[in-house]
């Protein structure tokens, strides 16, 4: 089976390290998560919260920036605005859930593509 890379676009992206880091600790305060929601808002701020296997939220949502001690101006004064939301995704916990649960959650956390 030919491996190929993925195009852009409908994969999930992979977490990058200190969002993984993020993630881990959030999964593991929150015991009923099947996945991390990741939020990219353009300012480099991330928003990020647990949800459950139906899709609802199992955790705070959490905002935090890399190497910084606080979100940035914008963001405390505009909460992470979704129109300046650059990335959207879930990272699973492992075991992941099948690809139609995946299916159902994503669309109900993050919202239907198109
Ligand atoms: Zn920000």
């Amino acid at each position: 089976m030919a491996k190929k890379q993925q195009k852009s676009g409908t994969a999930s992206p992979s977490p990058e390290k200190g969002e993984q880091a993020m993630i881990e600790g959030i999964i593991e305060g929150s015991p009923d998560a099947v996945g991390v929601a990741v939020i990219r808002l353009d300012c480099g701020c991330r928003k990020m919260a647990a949800v459950d296997k139906s899709g609802d939220p199992a955790s705070k949502i959490i905002m935090y920036r890399d190497n910084a001690e606080s979100i940035c101006a914008l963001c405390k004064e505009d909460n992470g605005d979704y129109m300046r939301v650059v990335k959207q995704f879930i990272s699973w916990k492992s075991p992941e859930p099948d690809a139609h649960t995946q299916a159902m959650i994503t669309a109900k956390v993050l919202g239907a593509e198109q």
